[in-house]
């Protein structure tokens, strides 16, 4: 059965070696026992029923929540030379019925399906009439009330199973939350020892955290650096995507706008403009990614602070699904946690000590100089134990210099002591820095001992010093009103019996540090642009997006092997039989008038 499985995985997929999970996974449900799999995004989950499904007599459906998610799958099969098709609301009555008639001569291997239209009674007894060997469940969440995107008819997913009883159930996710993943096992009826859950360590992802200073500049000049390739930039709210989208398509850049307040056609147009690759930067609310499953993302920037760490992940995902490194940029700053914190004041009682916590989480990530990988993923429950991943800001820094800022220490705590453990942060900087503002004045905070006493620091410095007494466990901030108190620790630093070392931020403007991508700068260049060029035309005539017809690392791999014959192609990743006969010529042609291009121009 495995050799099977490998032969089509070099055959038609034209990949090489299995990752990590996919060959244990696959023969899960080869042997016919239901199967849940959790696996980041980009961790190759659709491979582990495409294959079972190429492998069984009958037919295998899968149900996938989103219309885009089933027309991209169905157009990488087709690509590949499996038969797959879909059955959903944006088919004509005509080709409705042709795929229903397709279906019914068993031509088909693969169905996908919305949950809405599995359900109906006119699809329900056409599939009842052919043999359903695998029921994939794609985005399997979506049965839960705790995920973030709750669909109700995938909840009636449990008991349409009955209809099927032959059927292998294999249900996949990226969902990370552990609440999730119970809800999913419990209402499918699944056991735990079927469960396949891959690391959420996403290493192709560069990590990097940068204080947020002049937003703009700190975008245009990481874009500069990354000319010609395909990003998302996230923004919080739709003003901020329309005054940064105009600032870019002023500047010369291919860029278009992504919010709920656009028109459907609208949203439409740009997303398919970005897939295609006509357009290379989308400016997002949140609302972009949902749907979408292009391989090339090389950068995402959180040009404002994300909710929660959540969101963060999600976003950051859909960077370098094709393996290829990429890489997050996160510009964070202080303002952006008042703007968040407006927001969760705005919710119920419960709700904001709910938000209040994630936000902390979020911090607690963000102002880390561990590795961040390491609050990353144990927020995910993982025990991540590596040192040094070299693919985020903090292991790249090299080791910090920290300061002794003991009487820095001193002078805040013994601030928020002064003034009865009532205020909050803000406050109690103005205070530190003699500022002269209406509220000083009616506490006569302006006779307090340590007033003006800090006139040496801005105010961004000591709120970032007052982020590192919170985390150094100095100070507490009431999850509601955001007032400080002081713990036992900090009478300790009073005394001077203990010490309190930290950071104090520079002043100038900081550049995001851009990083190196050696090894995949080693494949030539020249060449890549040119099969590029290939690849889009091609694209562009079968109506469907360049990675469709080849991802970037088999251009890359062109790029670095030089392949100049039929044999020789199949070695490069993602080189398949059909794809090869169908689109081996036209690459082999590049690459050979390209060689001898070179020989000449070496020659004379
Ligand atoms: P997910 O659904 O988990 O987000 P996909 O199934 O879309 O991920 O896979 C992500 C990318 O990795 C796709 O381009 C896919 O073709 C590729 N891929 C999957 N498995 C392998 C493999 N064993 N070898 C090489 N590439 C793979
Ligand atoms: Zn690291």
């Amino acid at each position: 059965m495995t050799d099977k499985a490998k032969n089509i995985l070099a055959e038609v997929f034209g990949y090489s070696e299995f990752r990590s999970h996919q060959r244990k996974i696959i023969e899960n449900v080869l042997q016919k026992r239901h199967t849940l799999v959790i696996m980041p995004t980009g961790g190759g989950k659709s491979l582990c029923y495409q294959i079972p499904a190429l492998i069984f007599e009958g037919l295998t459906i899968v149900v996938s929540p989103l219309i885009s998610l089933m027309k991209d799958q169905v157009e990488q099969l087709t690509e590949l030379g499996v038969s797959a098709l879909f059955l959903n609301s944006s088919l004509s009555g005509e080709e409705y019925s042709r795929n229903v008639e397709l279906l019914k001569k068993k031509e088909v291997k693969l169905l996908y399906l919305a949950p809405e239209t599995l359900l109906t009674q006119r699809t329900l007894s056409l599939l009842s009439s052919l043999q359903i060997d695998c029921m994939a469940i794609d985005e399997a969440h979506c049965i839960s009330e705790w995920g973030h995107d709750f669909r109700p008819e995938y909840r009636k997913l449990a008991g349409v199973r009955t209809h099927f009883p032959s059927a292998t159930c294999i249900a996949l996710t990226a969902t990370a939350t552990l609440r999730v993943r119970e809800d999913i096992k419990s209402s499918l009826g699944f056991d735990v020892s079927n469960e396949f859950i891959a690391s959420f360590n996403r290493q192709n992802l560069y990590l990097n955290i940068t204080p947020k200073d002049k937003p703009v500049s700190q975008t245009i000049d990481f874009l500069s650096g990354h000319s010609g390739e395909s990003g998302i930039i996230y923004c919080f709210s739709r003003k901020q995507v329309d005054k940064l989208y105009e600032i870019l398509q002023d500047g010369g850049y291919s860029v278009r706008p992504y919010h709920a307040g656009l028109s459907d056609k609208e949203r439409a147009v740009n997303q398919e403009l970005f897939i295609k690759d006509d357009v290379q930067i989308i400016v997002a609310t949140i609302a972009f990614g949902m749907g979408i499953n292009k391989p090339n993302v090389r950068f995402v920037i959180h040009f404002d602070l994300p909710k929660n760490i959540e969101t963060y992940y999600q976003e950051i995902g859909r960077a370098g699904r094709d393996g290829l490194k990429a890489e997050c940029v996160l510009l964070f700053g202080y303002g952006d946690i008042r703007k968040i914190k407006y927001f969760i004041n705005q919710k119920s009682e419960d709700e904001q000590l709910v938000a209040n916590i994630h936000l902390n989480a979020l911090l607690q990530f963000a102002e880390t100089s561990v590795c961040r990988r390491r609050p990353l993923l144990n927020y995910f429950g993982e025990d991540y134990q590596i040192e040094k991943c070299d693919m985020c800001d903090n292991c790249l820094a090299g080791d910090k210099e920290l300061a002794d800022i003991t009487v820095l220490a001193q002078k805040f705590l013994s601030c928020v002591k002064r003034t009865n453990e009532m205020f909050g942060i803000n406050h109690i900087i103005d205070i530190l820095r003699g500022s002269q503002s209406q509220k000083i004045y009616n506490f006569e905070h302006e006779k307090l001992s340590t007033y003006g006493i800090g006139k040496d620091y801005s105010g961004k410095q000591w709120f970032h010093l007052a982020r590192q007494f919170i985390n150094n466990g100095l100070m507490i901030q009431d999850a509601k009103y955001g007032s400080l108190k002081l713990t036992e620790k900090a009478y300790d630093v009073f005394k001077g019996t203990e010490k309190v070392f930290g950071m104090i931020e520079e002043e100038d403007l900081r550049q995001v540090k851009q990083q190196k991508r050696e090894v995949e700068n080693d494949y030539d260049r020249v060449l890549f642009e040119k099969l590029r060029i290939m690849r889009k035309e091609l694209a562009d005539k079968a109506g469907v997006p360049p990675y469709i017809i080849f991802p970037d690392k088999t251009l890359i791999e062109m790029s670095t092997h030089y392949p100049r014959s039929d044999e020789s192609l199949f070695y490069i990743h993602g080189v398949g039989t059909v794809k090869h006969k169908k689109y081996g010529a036209y690459f082999l042609d590049i690459i050979n008038s390209y060689l001898e291009q070179k020989i000449a121009n070496n020659v004379s």
